[in-house]
């Protein structure tokens, strides 16, 4: 049984003092997996202030050391305890124009090191409306598969992050959410991938109000969570729905 996962993204956003308060405020919730993805700066007051909840960050290098200038690589953030890194974020491919194959080393770069790589996968709004929705996923996933393997993406989590719905505050509907992540799957089982193992998260506007619904689903294993995640209560919220749809699972 996979266990749910909830995941903060904090994007570029934060100050000592503002995180201060947030990572005071946050606690374990029973039966669900948490994590917050914070940015680099700010990895040590993270780690020294989580209890119970994992620490991640939102991208990691694809290389490993060197003249790299810029970069940061995943030795680096395991040296902080880091469980977890965001890889193909929509907003690294669109603005910084990283492209699939690199997107599956950054995920290799993470697996080497002992992170879960959290890849982000999903579709612009123009892609769903020409009906595009799974070849942009396989467009995705097959270059991360030819990387990883069938077995490194099986242990790793993804993240089905519609683009139109992220930082937007439009949902997914619950029918688009479970159509597309079974659809996903589908498609890992089909490429000889241990598909009833990996975890895939839905991401996009994710509030304490839909999170349940969106969580109940069978083959949605909780959440990314952006804006929400910069709020304690929000956030925590969030988590007790996954928990909530965990009980219902087990
Ligand atoms: C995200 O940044 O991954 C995200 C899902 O953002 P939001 O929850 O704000 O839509």
């Amino acid at each position: 049984m996979r266990k749910k996962l909830v995941a903060g993204n904090w994007k570029m956003n934060g100050s000592l003092a503002g995180n201060r308060k947030l990572l005071d405020a946050l606690a374990p919730v029973d039966g669900v997996d948490i994590a917050v993805c914070v940015p680099y700066p700010y990895l040590a007051q993270a780690a020294e202030k989580l209890d119970g909840i994992d620490l991640g960050v939102q991208d990691v290098s694809e290389f490993t050391a060197g003249a790299y200038t810029g970069e940061v690589s995943a030795v680096m953030v395991a040296e902080f305890g880091c469980a977890y890194a965001i890889v193909g974020h929509s907003e690294r491919r669109a603005l910084f124009r990283e492209g699939e194959a690199e997107i599956g080393r950054k995920a290799a770069a993470a697996l080497a090191q002992g992170l879960v790589p959290i890849v982000c996968i999903g579709e612009t709004l123009a892609e769903r409306e020409a009906e595009r929705v799974v070849a942009v996923i396989e467009r995705q996933l097959a270059p991360v598969l030819e990387i990883l393997g069938a077995e490194g993406l099986a242990t790793a989590v993804l993240a089905y992050e519609p683009v139109w719905a992220i930082g937007t505050g439009r949902s997914a509907t619950v029918a688009q959410v479970a159509e597309t992540h079974a659809a996903i799957r589908a498609w890992l089982a089909s490429h000889g991938v241990a598909s009833e193992r990996v975890k895939i998260l839905y991401g996009g506007s994710v509030k304490a109000d839909n999170a349940r619904e969106l969580f109940a689903l069978d083959d949605v294993d909780g959440g990314l969570i952006g804006g929400a995640s910069l709020i304690a209560e929000e956030f925590l919220a969030i988590c007790r729905a996954a928990a909530v749809a965990q009980s219902c699972i087990e």
